[in-house]
C-alpha cells in the first residue's frame, strides 16, 4: 500500500479518512456498491449510473477518455448526481468534492442531472437541452477543437439518439 508511484492510491487523504471512506475503498471499482455507501453519507446525491455516452456525441466520449488517461485508468460509469456545489458553505460540499475526485480516479465521469439525461431506448447518456445549447455556444480559444466538436454535433437537440428515434 505504500508505493509512492501509484497515483490512484488515496492513502494520503487528510485528515485521516473516516470509516465510510475506507469502506468505499474496499469496494475497488464496483461503482454500484460504492454508490450505496455514498447515498448513506450524502442522501440522494447519486441517483443514476449509465454505462456510456450516446454515439451522437463522440466528443463527450473523447473528453471522458482523456480524463481517464490523465489518471491512468479506463472508463467505468457515468455517475449522474443531483448537484456539484460551487459554494463552499453548501451542505456536504467537502464530502461531495472528495467523492467526485475519488470517482474520477476510478474512471467515472460525474455529471449534474441538469446536464445529462438518459436515452429512453438505449439508456446511453445524452446532454440535456441546456447542455446542448451550451456546447453550441461554446467559447474557447481552441478554435480547431471548436470546429471539430461542431462538425460532429447533431443539428438539433433530441431526448433520444438519432438511431433510437
Ligand atoms: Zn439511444
Amino acid at each position: 500500500m505504500s508505493e509512492i508511484t501509484n497515483t490512484s492510491n488515496i492513502v494520503d487523504i487528510k485528515p485521516k479518512p473516516p470509516q465510510w471512506f475506507l469502506d468505499i475503498q474496499e469496494k475497488g471499482r464496483d461503482i454500484p456498491e460504492i454508490v450505496k455507501i455514498i447515498n448513506e453519507i450524502i442522501p440522494d446525491w447519486c441517483f443514476k449510473l449509465l454505462d456510456d455516452y450516446s454515439v451522437d456525441y463522440p466528443h463527450l466520449k473523447d473528453n471522458w477518455n482523456h480524463c481517464c488517461e490523465r489518471v491512468e485508468t479506463t472508463p467505468n460509469k457515468i455517475v449522474i448526481v443531483r448537484d456539484i456545489p460551487i459554494e463552499r458553505d453548501t451542505p456536504n460540499f467537502r464530502h461531495i468534492h472528495t467523492m467526485c475526485d475519488y470517482l474520477t480516479k476510478l474512471g467515472c465521469v460525474v455529471r449534474r442531472m441538469d446536464e445529462i439525461i438518459e436515452c429512453s431506448v438505449c439508456n446511453r447518456a445524452l446532454p440535456t437541452r441546456v447542455l446542448y445549447d451550451a456546447i453550441c455556444n461554446l467559447d474557447t480559444d481552441n478554435v480547431q477543437r471548436l470546429i471539430q466538436i461542431k462538425s460532429v454535433l447533431p443539428d438539433k437537440w433530441s431526448d433520444k439518439c438519432k438511431d433510437c428515434q
